[in-house]
């Protein structure tokens, strides 16, 4: 059974210059016009990458898009609006994690958790 590679920014293709350097999902990035392999990846394909991987998550889409909203977001206000969504389950974890970290969970940190959980999931 082939092990599955952890999840890099590599999944997805990188913009197109100026930002990156186009480079195509599963392949890495380079530099001087492609002729050279960059060891890290472009920031603007870590930021969508960021994003592909809240929108594969639609529970921590919902909190990291009203995090942006509203600043210094808690977790336990993500864990409510989760609940409000139906999303009754990813709240519970939530709520389990703030008490597990004394309340000190932001919203944003949540989202961060949920994603974490559904790709180990898929993983398994
Ligand atoms: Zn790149």
């Amino acid at each position: 059974m082939a092990a599955t590679p952890p999840p890099t920014p590599r999944a997805v293709p990188c913009p197109p210059a100026p930002g990156g350097c186009d480079a195509p999902a599963g392949q890495p990035c380079t530099s001087h016009s492609g002729t050279r392999e960059r060891h890290t990846f472009h920031r603007a394909r870590t930021a969508s990458w960021e994003t592909a991987r809240l929108e594969a998550v639609p529970a921590a889409k919902l909190v990291a898009d009203a995090a942006k909203l509203r600043r210094g977001m808690h977790g336990a206000h993500a864990a409510e609006l989760l609940d409000a969504h139906g999303h009754t389950t990813e709240a519970e974890r939530i709520r389990l994690a703030v008490s597990d970290r004394n309340g000190l969970l932001s919203a944003k940190q949540a989202a961060e958790l949920l994603v974490d959980d559904a790709e180990r999931g898929e993983s398994r």
